[in-house]
């Protein structure tokens, strides 16, 4: 059976659902790899390098001769009129206001499966896509906003005088937050970070930063170590300790998530006005809503008072050659599982938690929990 690896760079992704090392242990699998030409191209990723370890080149077309289709981004409704029917396709589907794709892949007959859902289980940890791809976001977030200021992060005591550390605040303090944190601090800058959950502040601690975090607020954990929606009481706490402390702060990095919620909104424009001119915010979640008043996905905003608030989309693809490194073993590890490795053929078996948790639409029709009702 034979696996293809589309070039998703002319639709705007720079990263790629293969790796060469992927690639290797594909091949071991017993499957044949199509990996369609320049697709490494903006991760760094040479034809050469796929074909060294076992691939073969081709074109978008290959796509109709695929068994399996690895991608970062889910297919759009003309791509599926390629796909084979019974294809698996696995990506991140980003499936939650966009039913109409998945309905969409349902009616192409393929087993689409959303890298997303994975549960965090140990067993499946190899294949966290959103762990892989949040590390490396909360580390690009802070060089992203150490190039956008005009001072240095670290103290530097010079002949000429003594430049101040920059103080760097990170709301947060989940697996973005901690890598946005321990890079902070390797740039040395006096990092403090907040967080909902109790726990995160042991966390935070370890790395050498300072836990904030109001008394009213005691504990905010919600199921499976994620954070639950505040109260309008906790809100306002934390709203006074926020205020309070992001005035005096230069670089500000915000990370909070709920999950199924759009994002807390947490930064009031009030609040950016009370930050002196040249400080950066970046807003990790603006896909999601985002934490900070005035950020807009996609832009660099400059306030009234010089404060620059960064919005930029796709931050793990800032850092793809990295990225996609990591990404493609998320994948592959993913792909091991439904493969039967005495054949060296897809065999789906729907009662693995791991195929529950993440097969979206499978023989035609939506087969998940949270969207096979929806669009019924
Ligand atoms: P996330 O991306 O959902 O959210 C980011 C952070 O924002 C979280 O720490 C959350 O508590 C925080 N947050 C939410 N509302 C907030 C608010 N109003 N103010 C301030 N902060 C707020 O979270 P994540 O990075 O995916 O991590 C969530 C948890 O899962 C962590 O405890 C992490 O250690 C754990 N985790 C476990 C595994 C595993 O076991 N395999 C893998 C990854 C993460």
């Amino acid at each position: 059976q034979t696996v293809f690896i589309p070039n998703e760079v002319s639709v705007g992704e720079p990263r790629v659902a293969a790796s060469p090392d992927t690639v290797k242990r594909i091949k071991a699998l017993g499957l044949d790899v199509i990996v369609e030409a320049g697709a490494g191209r903006a991760s760094r990723i040479a034809d050469a390098d796929y074909v060294k370890m076992g691939a073969t080149l081709g074109t978008a077309a290959d796509v109709g001769r695929a068994d399996i289709v690895l991608r970062v981004r889910r297919p759009s409704e003309s791509e599926l009129t390629a796909y084979k029917s019974g294809a698996a396709v696995i990506a991140t589907m980003d499936p939650y206001g966009n039913e109409a794709s998945v309905a969409a892949m349902a009616r192409a007959g393929v087993a689409a499966f959303a890298m997303e859902f994975m549960p965090r289980i140990t067993r499946a940890q190899v294949m966290d896509i959103l762990s892989s791809q949040a590390n490396l976001a909360g580390y690009q977030a802070v060089i992203d906003a150490a190039a956008a200021y005009d001072r240095a992060l670290p103290m530097m005591m010079t002949a000429a005088g003594t430049v101040p550390a920059a103080k760097v605040f990170v709301m947060g303090a989940g697996v973005a937050g901690l890598q946005a944190i321990a890079t902070a601090r390797r740039m040395g800058a006096v990092v403090t970070a907040t967080d909902v959950r109790a726990a995160a502040g042991e966390q935070v601690a370890s790395l050498g930063a300072k836990f904030i975090m109001t008394d009213a607020l005691k504990d905010a954990s919600g199921s499976g170590g994620y954070a639950r929606e505040l109260t309008e009481d906790e809100k306002k706490a934390q709203s006074a300790l926020v205020a309070e402390h992001i005035a005096k702060q230069d670089l500000v990095i915000t990370t909070a998530l709920i999950p199924g919620r759009p994002a807390p909104m947490l930064v009031s424009a009030e609040m950016v006005a009370s930050m002196r001119p040249g400080s950066v915010i970046v807003d990790l979640a603006v896909e999601r809503g985002g934490n900070v008043e005035g950020a807009v996905a996609g832009e660099v905003v400059t306030t009234a008072n010089d404060v620059k608030i960064l919005g930029h989309l796709n931050v793990p693809g800032r850092i793809a050659a990295s990225a996609s490194l990591l990404y493609a073993r998320n994948l592959q590890a993913f792909l091991e599982t439904l493969v039967d490795k005495s054949t060296g053929t897809l065999t789906i078996n729907p009662e693995d938690e791991l195929v529950k948790a993440t097969m979206l639409t499978y023989g035609g029709a939506i087969v998940h929990p949270s969207f096979a009702a929806v669009i019924a």
